[in-house]
């Protein structure tokens, strides 16, 4: 998961030191770290979210995605995309691309 420098430092002002929950791609791309096959904020026995409420804005986001051809996509290993109504997947859509850009412009400042 791709992570915003609002990303970033929402988590890192909840104690979260970046090193523990984030590595940096060779394209300058924050991303969140697994570990043992999953993300370092998900509990594996509850299959919650420790972090919640401070999310990185691309797993508020999910289901959508972009496919390969930049199409939005729900994912549909998850069972919220079936209630998505096509005005959310719209609204997602356009916030993911913004998120996206967002990212991609901060990847190429630093
Ligand atoms: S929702 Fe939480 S556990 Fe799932 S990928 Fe995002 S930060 Fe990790």
């Amino acid at each position: 998961m791709e992570l915003s420098s609002k990303d970033l430092q929402r988590l890192e002002r909840a104690s979260h030191p970046r090193s523990e929950f984030a590595e940096r791609g060779d394209d300058g791309i924050w991303r969140l770290r697994n570990a043992e096959g999953h993300c370092v904020f998900l509990e594996p026995k509850s299959k919650a979210c420790m972090v919640y409420s401070l999310r990185p804005l691309g797993c508020y986001i999910y289901p959508v995605n972009l496919g390969p051809d930049d199409t939005l996509i729900v994912d549909v290993i998850c069972p919220a995309g079936e209630s998505l109504t096509a005005e959310e997947k719209k609204k997602k859509g356009a916030s993911l691309r913004r998120h996206l850009r967002e990212i991609d412009a901060q990847a190429k400042q630093k």
